[in-house]
């Protein structure tokens, strides 16, 4: 968890490939959703694209969908972005609980909103392969170009000055309260969003090696 640039993005596939399991971004699944151009895509793509929450239930089912594959179930999964609301928190404990899972842990990436809005404004993507970049600070090798794949950035819609306040302003009033519902749970681990991506890699390491020692990295 964190706010809209807080770097989820860049956090998420680096522990997916350490510990070898997959990575379930809510924000990539709504706008795969929001390029298809049937009545449900519309409808997702007018959330999106004006900085607030697809509605709870539409959210839910295609989180359900996406974790309901077996392998999934069965070998864990990480999330980002998901749950974002205090009824998306009470379906995710409702769905993990009917497969008999568990959620071990939840990582609060923490940043002030002027650098959240910072890197927001700057932030480039790959729509093809998913890697994020920024500008000034991650700039990709040859201007515009995804350095993995070769596929041309994009500037995400959402990324425009007053949708990125508007992003942040439901973040505070809406997904601020999930962290209270997890930390009465006891499962909140902090880290503070600010530092370098190894910095802040090795900060989330720390604290699952901590907090889940039954939990041990596959690689890097
Ligand atoms: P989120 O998924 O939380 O919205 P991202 O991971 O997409 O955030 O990061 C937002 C922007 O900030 C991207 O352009 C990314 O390259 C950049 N960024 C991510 N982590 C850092 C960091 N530790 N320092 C500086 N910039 C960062
Ligand atoms: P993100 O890529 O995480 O910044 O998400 C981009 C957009 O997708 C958000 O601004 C919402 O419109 C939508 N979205 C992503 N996750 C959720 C969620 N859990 N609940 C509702 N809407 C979401």
């Amino acid at each position: 968890m964190g706010p809209p640039g807080a770097g989820k993005g860049t956090l998420g596939p680096r522990l997916s490939t350490a510990f070898g399991v997959p990575l379930i971004i809510t924000g990539d699944l709504m706008r795969e959703a929001a390029r298809r151009s049937d009545a449900l895509g519309l409808k997702i793509r007018s959330f999106v694209d004006a900085g607030e929450l697809v509605p709870d239930s539409v959210v839910t089912q295609v989180i359900t969908s996406a974790i309901e594959r077996p392998d999934v179930v069965a070998g864990g999964f990480i999330l980002d972005g998901f749950p974002r609301t205090l009824p998306q928190a009470e379906s995710l404990s409702q769905i993990l609980a009917e497969r008999a899972r568990k959620l071990d842990l939840v990582l609060v990436l923490e940043i002030d909103e002027q650098t959240a809005v910072e890197r927001l404004a700057l932030r480039r993507q790959c729509p093809q392969c998913g890697a994020v970049y920024h500008q000034r600070f991650f700039p990709p090798k040859q201007a515009e170009r995804c350095d993995r794949c070769g596929s041309g950035l994009v500037q995400r819609s959402d990324d425009h000055p007053e949708i990125i306040r508007q992003r942040l302003a439901v973040y505070y009033q809406q997904t601020a309260p999930v962290i209270e519902y997890y930390a009465a749970r006891g499962l909140l681990g902090h880290i503070r969003a600010t530092h370098s991506p190894e910095g802040v890699f090795q900060s989330a390491m720390a604290i699952i090696r901590k907090r889940v020692p039954a939990h041990q990295p596959v690689a890097g």
